[in-house]
């Protein structure tokens, strides 16, 4: 189709009538279920040409799919917010504004709860688009100094969970490094008056250690730049990065687009702003230092009178600065970092063991502190955000969610973490394409049209394999934790073999199928999700999962006589301490999600669907193979499809005939009677086949794209 015609037909489609200047730079197909024929490339080169043209949203029906333009464009502005506001999806070009408004619309005046879901991979822009739509909404509820109040510690939270929960990672400066859902409520009215947030999985390795290039979580910088000489000294932190080997280990400190001094003044301020006391602000820096200090400690092993392996600090004043600050006893700190303590049962009898600590063991030890100290506090400072932004009105709430989670990851080297975000997205792909069968198939009931089923693959099995009870994947695990003793990552991938062995997800050198398969090394299993096949390497599967912090180290953080320190490890509480394992972090995580999925089931759903369009930040460069991929994992074919099966094109019947009344003398210049009776007669009178539409209570149906571009090419004519 040439460009001229696509160009009109497009106007026809999304301008019904209505001139604006952000229409003027529309190329190729604003919803690409329009698309023809509807193939990956064609749908790959639609969202190209738009993305050199500045257009960054296309529509799947009702989904918007969101390429990153690396650089600022004209689309977000107060101006462009009131032309969106009030107006129906079509009426204007594809934006998130759109969807946001149709979400909140329809929340606010029919009642209906609403969620919007953005998914897509690390830098594929999720989090501003979480931030457009958060933005939208803020702009066009009410007014009032409580609303105001309300919008802007609801706003304020996302510096605050950004500067501790993201950060500079190869893929994306800004990289949140864990999952998130936030429940904005709204009263009767539609104005807000609160909100929940729930984060997911943050990745608390990182606090330890980073990949070359990559750095650790913002906040470390930001107090290290830009907190104020007072507060530098009460913390005792010297101001150099490099001093530290929590954060020099990376060779990356500087990053050229981001301004750590100036995002320290955004996160305190937003702190004040949600409602942080001084003191609470003062004691979350001193946590943070002291994850930072603690990770100085440094050990040196020695053979013990007895012959076994033992260690020391190297350097015996090295941690008492975290001991002053955290009002922490030195030797017991001393003590649980460099021994272990068991209560081992002895033929009934429960006895006290304490054995030494390598030096690797008690550096093992430190990470694991710092990792559960660092974690925690993020929990801490979401559950403190929470009591701040809690609805504290009774009387029925509307609620608009809003989704930021990891997309679907496949790495060079996939692990456990990627095994459960994987899984994640297994579950949202499940309810995505449940949700959009759904409507599909409820605008075809309401309409009185007969329903045909879509063929598409139920990932559900996928599911299965991975969270079935007992011989899923995750129970597989769990059970390996729990054993103990001798159980290893092999080992738990001996007992997947077998049992998962035959299932048709599965793969391992184990497989028949599999046995030559030099991609798939022996110490890895691979899942064929519905995004494409994964190996997963087995390589501490069991600790990440068991998750476990050294009794004695808790014990130590919980007798502490800092408040928040204390309040971080309510497990060391020995009064509270119970035989019960916690569950393990899958378990939680499958829990976690397994609650998301209820919660987002509960209501309607809107997607944003983002795209990166290259590996290397540029706004000048598409990379179709990178683009590929993603409109892959995205499972954005079956989504075109699904929309597709039935009919591709759908509209009022008086909005329709009013457009194309002109190519027909009975309807022409007006028609009288039903506009039903007016589109037959004018479709009859057109020869168009009785099989390529259908007509609804309400709306006429067009089944091919074509159709549609051809009456438009006849109304130029
Ligand atoms: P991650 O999964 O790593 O958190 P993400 O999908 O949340 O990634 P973002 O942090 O939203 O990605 O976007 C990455 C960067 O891309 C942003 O910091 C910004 O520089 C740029 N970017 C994203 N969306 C836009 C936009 N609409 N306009 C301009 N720049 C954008
Ligand atoms: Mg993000």
């Amino acid at each position: 189709m040439n460009g001229g015609k696509q160009r009109r037909i497009q106007q026809a489609l999304f301008m019904n009538g209505h001139t604006s200047n952000i229409l003027e730079s529309m190329v190729g197909v604003g919803d690409m279920v329009l698309l023809d024929p509807l193939t990956e490339e064609a749908c790959i080169n639609n969202v190209k040409r738009r993305f050199y043209a500045e257009d960054i949203y296309t529509y799947i029906g009702q989904v918007v799919v969101s390429v990153n333009p690396y650089k600022k464009v004209p689309l977000f502005s107060p101006g462009t917010i009131q032309t969106y506001r009030g107006r129906n999806l079509y009426e204007l070009p594809p934006h998130i504004y759109a969807i946001a408004d149709d979400a909140y619309r329809s929340m606010r005046d029919r009642n209906r709860d609403q969620c919007v879901i953005i998914t897509g991979e690390s830098g594929a822009g999720k989090t501003e688009a979480s931030k457009i739509v958060m933005q939208y909404v803020a702009a066009v509820c009410g007014k009032g100094e409580e609303v105001d109040r309300v919008k802007e510690q609801l706003l304020q939270s996302n510096p605050v969970l950004e500067a501790f929960g993201n950060a500079k990672t190869l893929r994306n400066d800004n990289s949140s490094r864990f999952g998130k859902y936030m429940d904005i409520e709204f009263d009767f009215k539609g104005d807000p008056i609160g909100g929940v947030i729930t984060n997911y999985l943050l990745e608390k390795s990182r606090v330890v250690r980073q990949t070359e290039g990559e750095r650790n979580f913002h906040i470390f910088y930001q107090l290290l730049q830009g907190a104020p000489q007072s507060l530098l000294n009460k913390l005792r932190l010297s101001g150099t990065c490099e001093k530290y080997g929590y954060l020099n280990q990376s060779h990356c400190v500087a990053v050229d687009t981001i301004d750590d001094a100036a995002h320290f003044q955004v996160t305190e301020n937003a702190m004040r702003v949600i409602g942080f006391t001084e003191t609470e602000i003062q004691q979350v820096f001193e946590v943070v230092t002291a994850v930072l200090k603690l990770g100085n400690a440094d050990f040196e092993s020695y053979i013990s009178f007895n012959g076994t392996e033992a260690c020391s600090l190297t350097d015996e004043h090295s941690i008492e600065e975290v001991c002053k600050m955290i009002q922490c006893d030195h030797e017991q700190l001393k003590q649980a970092l460099t021994n272990r303590t068991m209560d081992i049962c002895i033929t009934g009898l429960s006895e006290r063991v304490v054995s030494t600590l390598s030096s690797g063991q008690a550096v093992y030890a430190r990470d694991a502190v710092c990792k559960a100290m660092y974690s925690r506090l993020f929990s801490w400072l979401v559950g403190r955000i929470n009591d701040s932004i809690k609805v504290r009105t009774r009387g029925k709430k509307k609620v608009m969610g809003v989704l930021d989670i990891y997309g679907f990851e496949v790495f060079e080297d996939n692990n456990f973490e990627q095994f459960v975000i994987n899984y994640c997205n297994e579950k949202l792909q499940q309810i995505f394409i449940e949700l959009t069968l759904k409507e599909e198939q409820d605008e075809y009931v309401q309409e009185g049209i007969e329903w045909s089923h879509i063929d598409y693959f139920n990932n559900s099995v996928i599911c299965q394999l991975i969270e079935k009870k007992n011989t899923g994947i995750l129970a597989i695990l769990d059970e390996e934790c729990l054993i103990g003793g001798n159980a290893s990552d092999h080992s738990f991938l001996n007992k997947l073999n077998e049992v998962c062995i035959r299932h048709e997800h599965y793969e391992s050198r184990k497989k028949k199928s599999c046995r030559s398969d030099k991609t798939l090394p022996y110490d890895c299993f691979r899942l064929r999700h519905y995004a494409g096949s994964v190996t997963y390497n087995v390589q501490g599967f069991l600790d990440k999962n068991n998750d476990l912090l050294f009794r004695g180290l808790s014990q130590t953080m919980f007798s502490c006589d800092h408040q928040l320190v204390k309040k971080l490890f309510p497990d060391g509480n020995p009064r509270r301490q119970t035989k019960k394992r916690p569950p393990t972090a899958g378990t939680q995580f499958k829990n976690s999600v397994a609650e998301l999925m209820k919660n987002l089931l509960a209501k309607n759903p809107n997607y944003i669907r983002c795209i990166k369009p290259n590996d290397v930040k540029s706004p000048n460069l598409f990379d179709d193979s990178v683009v590929r991929h993603q409109v892959r994992y995205l499972g954005l074919m079956e989504n075109m499809r699904v929309r597709r099966a039935g009919y591709a094109y759908r509209q009022p019947y008086d909005q329709c005939l009013q457009r194309y009344k002109m190519l027909c003398p009975n309807t022409w210049p007006n028609w009288l009677g039903h506009p039903r009776e007016g589109l037959q007669a004018l479709l009859t009178h057109l020869r168009v086949k009785p099989t390529e539409y259908a007509k609804g209570r309400t709306k006429l149906f067009i089944r091919n794209p074509r159709t549609l571009f051809d009456l438009e090419e006849r109304r130029r004519d």
